[in-house]
């Protein structure tokens, strides 16, 4: 098939840079390139004011306010300083036990087992139902005096699923535990204008919301942040949770991508997406072709998320037929490139084959109709040359 232009539908994995965020970055490199930290003169109370704002803008997209933003590398440096900093900070008493969903990102488990092995932490895994969900009788059974924190991520980056964290919440609260929730990919998936309210620490990334790569921000609710142990000591600077100069102008498109897609102008664009995801399964569907899709069948699911499993085919083959017309992932993308199959899709009981048979299509707001359209002609055509090959070779 001859196209022209290569389909991005990997935005779970990464999104561009909005070009109206990067309008508003630029001028940080350049002119306003005052050290925020700077004290004494006017270059660095401008740069200030600028990491101020964007503290302002991504506490409004969770409902928090700026002093409870602090910058950091990403959401993987804010889960790791959320989990690390606790666990290091209440290394004796009686809340030895930290509970995480089975479907975490490698950022969250990974910790996970650092607390165990290095600082005597038994740390659990929550499991989820066929769907991704963690229930709620499953979680009160977990649950107990002796939990020091949940950790359930807002909106699952592979299969989409979105949690009730509300209610979550007020299971986690009844025991006195803290509650940290990744919602490095919430902002694209669902309102998250009320989150804040029910989590104690949140970790969102720049680059999953038409932000730069490098930066992402942890919410700490008032009170809480004496108790997290830093993974950074220097300057002291973001109340010494957090030394190093903040990097100005990254916080600055963190906090023009939290703008983005805050109140109804992100309802709008998710509502958009949702549509042509829906479009795109309709087609894929009509294909003659045996695909079940992995996660949620209902509203509770990222809008732009399709995680289909074609059965009796590699993934791998299938993307690789694809390249480099169509760009899609296997599992998460932190996990591809390591062949070791989904731990979300065998958490939700897939075998292993249809694991390796699943890919993830994730939409973006700069997804067009053309794309998708394009899209499905391009993967009717893959899975044709695979399966001749696949004749060939076995006859
Ligand atoms: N959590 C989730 C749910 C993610 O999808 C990702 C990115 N794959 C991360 C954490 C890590 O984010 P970052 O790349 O900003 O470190």
């Amino acid at each position: 098939m001859n196209i022209g232009k290569k389909i991005y539908l990997d935005h779970q994995a990464t999104t561009p840079v909005d070009q109206r965020i990067l309008t508003q970055m630029i001028p940080y490199f350049t002119h306003s390139f005052g050290n925020p930290h700077s004290l004494d003169h006017s270059f660095g109370w401008e740069s200030a004011r600028a990491v101020e704002e964007a503290a302002a803008r991504v506490g409004r997209l969770i409902g928090a306010d700026a002093d409870e933003i602090t910058f950091t590398s990403g959401a993987t440096e804010s889960n790791n300083l959320a989990l690390l900093g606790l666990g290091r900070s209440f290394t004796s008493g009686k809340r030895r036990r930290i509970l995480v969903s089975a479907i975490e990102h490698k950022s969250v488990l990974a910790v996970g087992r650092v607390l165990e092995e290095r600082y005597g932490f038994r740390v659990e895994q929550i499991p989820v139902d066929h769907e991704g969900f963690v229930s709620i009788p499953v979680l009160e059974d977990a649950m107990g005096d002796d939990v020091l924190a949940v950790s359930i991520m807002a909106v699952n980056n592979e299969i989409g699923t979105i949690q009730d964290i509300a209610k979550l919440s007020e299971c986690i609260r009844e025991h006195g535990a803290v509650f940290h929730c990744d919602a490095a990919q919430a902002p694209l998936g669902m309102a998250t204008e009320s989150l804040a309210l029910h989590v104690d620490i949140l970790s969102l990334s720049g680059h999953k919301i038409y932000g730069p790569k490098g930066i992402g921000s942890v919410f700490v609710t008032r009170g809480l942040e004496n108790r997290l142990n830093p993974l950074i000591y220097g300057g002291g600077q973001q109340s010494g949770l957090r030394s190093g100069t903040v990097p100005v102008p990254l916080c600055v498109g963190m906090g023009a991508a939290a703008d983005l897609l805050t109140g109804e102008n992100g309802q709008a664009l998710r509502t958009e997406i949702c549509h042509r995801r829906d479009t795109f399964l309709d087609k894929l569907r009509s294909l003659d072709i045996a695909i079940t899709e992995n996660g949620p069948t209902g509203y509770a699911r990222h809008p732009g998320n399709a995680n289909l499993c074609f059965h009796g085919f590699s993934a791998h083959d299938i993307l690789g037929t694809l390249q480099p017309h169509l760009a899609a992932s296997t599992g998460s993308a932190c996990t591809s490139g390591i062949t070791e199959p989904s731990h979300v899709l065998h958490a939700i009981g897939l075998n292993s084959d249809d694991a390796e048979a699943s890919i993830r299509f994730s939409l973006g707001i700069d997804t067009t109709d053309q794309d998708l359209k394009t899209a499905v002609s391009l993967i009717k055509e893959a899975l044709g040359k695979i399966s001749k090959t696949t004749l060939v070779r076995s006859a």
